[in-house]
C-alpha cells in the first residue's frame, strides 16, 4: 500500500524515481508526487490519479537534479487531490517529504505549531504537520550560519526530535534543498529498505522498487533512521544508539517481476501455481516417516508436542487460508484450532491457554493489522510464528519462527498464488502435528501421496481457463453472485466471492451451502448465479440438495465437482467444471483455482483494471 521511492547519487533522479513509483504501482494508490533538489533548489511534481499522469507532468516541465525522493499515496487522512498528494512540504518549502503510514497526533502538533505562528499549511495530510515540525526544528537549530556538515547533522537530530513526538506509523524518505546529495530516512510500522549501490544510494518501502538498481538492501528495523549519503549511511535509532545492520541479498531479480506473456499479473501468477505450490513443500516432506519437517518452526518435539490449541491469524485472503487450515489442523492433527481476523484479536480480550500455538498468515509479511496482532500475541507470552512470503518481511522478523511460502513475487493485488501456498503449507503444519499425535502412517502417506500430486492436477485445472471465459462471458450481466461450500470448501465459496468482489465490483457472497435456507435463499434469482463448490466427497450429497433446492428457485447454477458428481449434475446445473479427483483435504488447492479465474475473466470481460482494482492496495500497511 503506497509507495516511498527515494535516490541519491550521480544519475538524473526523476527517472530512476518515476520509474521505481512504476513498480509500486501494483500496490494500490490513488496519487503520485515526486521532488528533487537541483543545485539548491527543490522543485516537485505531483497529481492525484495514476503515475502516467505525473509522468506526463514531468514531461511538461522536466526535473533535474541527482537527489530526491517520491511517493504514491493512498489517502488516510484528506481527500484524494493534488495538495494532498506527497511530498508535501516545511513552512519555508526547502523540505521535501514523503510518508507512509498515519501520524496520528497530527492535529496536536498542528495546534502547536499553529500557536508558535506557523500557519502555512497547503494540505489537509496528516503528513505535512510532520514536514513543519521538522522544518521547524531543522530551522531553529541552523540559526547561526553552520558548514555542510554541520547542516547534515542537523537535520538528521531535526528527523529525530520531531518523530520522538510522534504517536503512530511511519515510513519516511525526506530531502532539503539546503542541505547537498542528503536524504533521511525512518521508519516505525512501515516498512522502508535502503538499496545499497556503487555511488548511488536508493530508499523504499518495497524491494521490488529498487531491485533493477540493486539487490544489497538493508531491511531497516522500526525506530531506525537511516542518513543516506552517494557513498554512505548511518543507521540509528530514534533513542540514539547505533545499531549492527547487515546488508543482504534480494531474492529475485528485477526479471521476476516482469509479466511476460500474460496480459495480467494476476493471469500469471495464477498460472504459476504449479509451482508455487511445489515450492511450498519442497524439501519440506519425509516419504519415511511420513510427516512433515518444518525446521523453521523453531521448535522441539518436545515443545511441538506441548502445543494444545492453535490460533490462525489473518486478514482477507490469508483469513481465508486460515479458516482452510482450522478444518485441515483439526482434521489431521485433532488440535483444537481457532481462527482470528488479526485485527480483531489485537483488540479484545481472546482467552488463550498457555499451550497455545499462534500463527500470523500474511504474504507480504507487513500487513499492519497482522503485525499488531503478532505483537500482541508474543507481548502476552505466546509462541507466535509467521507464514509469509517475504522472506525480509516485519512480520517474519519479529516471530519466534515459521514457514516461509516461496512463491516469489507476488504483484496482482488479488492475492491467487499465496493463497495455494498458504493452505500447502497449512496442510504440512496438520501432517506435522499429526504425525506427532494420532495420525497414522497410512494416513499420512496418503496426505504425502495428494500433496505431491498437486502440480500436477492445477496444470489440468488450469486447461479449464477458456472454458471458464466462455463461462464469464455468458454470465457477464449478472447482478451479482453468491458463493456456497461445504467443510474444507466452505472457506473457498468465502475466497471465491473475495475475489470476485474485488476485481469485478459485483455484489458476491460466500456461505456454507446449509446456509442456504437459514435465509441466503430469499436472494436467489434469476440474474444471481450461484457458484456450488462440491466435489465427489462425503458431503456431495448434501450439497446436491441445496443445489436442488436453488434450481427450484430458478436460480442459475454454475457447478464445480468431480468424479461422479459430473453426472449426478449433468441435468441440474447450469455449467459444469470438472475437476480432478484428489482427497478431500487437498481439494480446496484445486477447488480455489476455477473461482480465482471466474473472477478474472468475468473482471476483464466488465473491463476492469485486474492488477489495480479501485480502492484495493495490495499489502495494507495502515491499520
Ligand atoms: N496519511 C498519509 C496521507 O493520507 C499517508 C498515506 C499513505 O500511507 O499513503 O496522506
Amino acid at each position: 500500500m503506497c509507495g516511498i521511492v527515494g535516490y541519491v547519487g550521480r544519475a538524473e533522479a526523476a527517472p530512476i524515481l518515476l520509474d521505481g513509483l512504476r513498480r509500486l504501482e501494483y500496490r494500490g494508490y490513488d496519487s503520485a508526487g515526486v521532488a528533487i533538489v537541483d543545485r539548491g533548489h527543490l522543485a516537485t511534481r505531483k497529481c492525484s490519479g495514476r503515475i502516467a499522469a505525473l509522468a506526463t507532468l514531468v514531461a511538461k516541465r522536466p526535473l533535474s537534479g541527482s537527489f530526491g525522493v517520491s511517493h504514491t499515496r493512498w489517502a488516510t487522512h484528506g481527500k484524494v487531490t493534488d495538495e494532498n498528494a506527497h511530498p508535501h512540504f516545511d513552512a519555508s518549502g526547502k523540505l521535501a517529504l514523503v510518508h507512509n503510514g498515519v501520524i496520528e497526533n497530527y492535529q496536536a502538533l498542528r495546534d502547536d505549531l499553529v500557536r508558535g505562528g506557523d500557519t502555512n499549511f497547503r494540505s489537509e495530510t496528516d503528513t505535512e504537520v510532520l514536514a513543519h515540525l521538522i522544518g521547524k526544528l531543522y530551522d531553529e537549530s541552523c540559526a547561526s550560519t553552520v558548514d555542510v556538515h554541520q547542516k547534515k547533522a542537523r537535520l538528521f537530530a531535526a528527523v529525530r526530535a520531531a518523530l520522538q513526538q510522534v504517536i503512530g506509523t511511519y515510513g519516511i524518505a525526506l530531502v532539503h534543498a539546503d542541505v547537498p546529495d542528503f536524504m533521511i530516512g525512518a521508519r516505525r510500522g512501515s516498512p522502508l529498505v535502503l538499496g545499497v549501490g556503487k555511488d548511488e544510494n536508493f530508499l523504499a518501502s518495497d524491494v521490488s522498487a529498487i531491485v533493477a538498481y540493486t539487490r544489497d538492501a538493508v531491511y531497516l528495523n522500526d525506530f531506525d533512521i537511516v542518513a543516506v549519503e552517494r557513498d554512505k549511511f548511518e543507521i540509528s535509532s530514534l533513542a540514539g544508539e547505533s545499531g549492527d545492520h547487515q546488508v543482504s541479498k534480494v531474492e529475485f531479480t528485477a526479471e521476476d517481476i516482469k509479466k511476460g506473456v500474460y496480459p495480467h499479473y494476476m493471469l500469471k501468477e495464477i498460472f504459476e501455481q504449479p509451482d508455487s505450490v511445489r515450492d511450498a513443500m519442497r524439501g519440506r516432506l519425509s516419504l519415511e516417516e511420513c510427516t512433515a519437517k518444518l525446521g523453521g518452526l523453531n521448535m522441539t518435539p518436545a515443545q511441538l508436542r506441548d502445543v494444545g490449541r492453535i490460533v490462525l491469524m489473518g486478514c482477507g485472503t490469508a483469513l481465508h487460508a486460515g479458516r482452510v487450515g482450522e478444518y485441515l489442523i483439526e482434521r489431521l492433527a485433532n488440535i483444537p484450532t481457532e481462527v482470528e481476523f488479526a485485527h480483531e484479536f489485537r483488540h479484545r480480550n481472546t482467552p488463550m491457554t498457555p499451550e497455545t500455538l499462534v500463527f500470523a498468515i500474511s504474504q507480504s509479511g507487513e500487513t499492519a493489522d497482522t503485525l499488531g496482532a503478532l505483537r500482541e500475541s508474543r507481548r502476552k507470552g505466546f509462541r507466535t510464528l509467521g507464514i509469509c512470503n517475504n522472506v525480509a518481511s516485519t512480520i517474519a522478523r519479529e516471530s519466534d519462527g515459521g514457514v516461509y511460502m516461496h512463491a516469489g513475487p507476488e504483484i496482482g493485488v488479488a492475492a491467487t498464488k499465496s493463497f495455494s501456498s498458504q493452505v500447502v503449507i497449512l496442510t504440512l503444519i496438520g501432517l506435522l502435528f499429526g504425525r506427532m499425535r494420532n495420525l497414522s502412517t497410512a494416513e499420512g502417506s496418503r496426505v504425502i501421496e495428494a500433496l505431491e500430486a498437486l502440480p500436477e492436477q492445477i496444470e489440468i485445472v488450469l486447461k479449464l481457463s477458456d472454458q471458464i471465459k466462455a463461462i464469464a462471458k455468458k454470465y457477464a450481466d449478472v447482478n451479482g453472485l453468491l458463493f456456497f461450500g461445504r467443510q474444507f470448501n466452505f472457506p473457498i465459496a468465502l475466497e471465491g466471492a473475495l475475489k470476485m468482489k474485488e476485481i469485478t465490483y459485483l455484489f458476491a457472497e460466500g456461505h456454507p451451502s446449509a446456509e442456504l435456507k437459514h435465509g441466503i435463499i430469499a436472494l436467489v434469482r434469476p440474474d444471481l448465479p450461484s457458484i456450488f463448490i462440491a466435489p465427489d466427497d462425503a458431503v456431495f450429497s448434501k450439497n446436491l440438495n441445496n443445489i436442488e433446492q436453488v434450481k427450484a428457485r430458478k436460480g442459475p447454477i454454475i457447478a464445480l465437482t468431480s468424479g461422479n458428481g459430473v453426472n449426478q449434475l449433468k441435468n441440474i446445473a447450469n455449467e459444469i467444471i470438472s475437476l480432478p479427483a484428489a482427497p478431500d483435504c487437498v481439494m480446496p488447492i484445486l477447488t480455489v483455482i476455477p473461482l480465482q479465474l471466474l473472477a478474472y475473466h468475468l473482471a476483464v470481460e466488465l473491463g476492469r483494471d485486474v492488477d489495480k482494482p479501485r480502492n484495493l492496495a495490495k499489502s495494507v500497511t495502515v491499520e
